[in-house]
């Protein structure tokens, strides 16, 4: 159909976006593309990645601001770094 796949971080924020014609239309298949591994498969899941197949316009109101850094989503990385606990608040 001609749509595409985008890997969507925990935090909303699309990280990735194959062609449905190039893996299918499962999602299984496209998440396979982005993550050969099965274990990292499983753990992505469990961290709350996910994967949509999408038309071409929410691939452009959704995926494109994500790619060229115009979102508003927290990045990833960041989010990880701000859920430590900084040692000042200790004492
Ligand atoms: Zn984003």
């Amino acid at each position: 159909m001609g749509g595409f796949w985008i890997r969507i971080a925990p935090t909303g924020c699309v990280y990735g976006s194959v062609h449905e014609e190039s893996v299918g239309a499962l999602a299984e298949d496209a998440h396979k593309e982005f993550t050969p591994k099965v274990a990292d498969r499983r753990r992505e899941a469990a961290e709350g990645w996910r994967l949509e197949l999408v038309g071409r316009d929410e691939w452009r109101r959704r995926a494109e601001p994500c790619f060229t850094g115009r979102c508003n989503h927290a990045s990833y990385q960041g989010r990880a770094v701000t859920d430590v606990q900084l040692p000042e608040a200790a004492s």
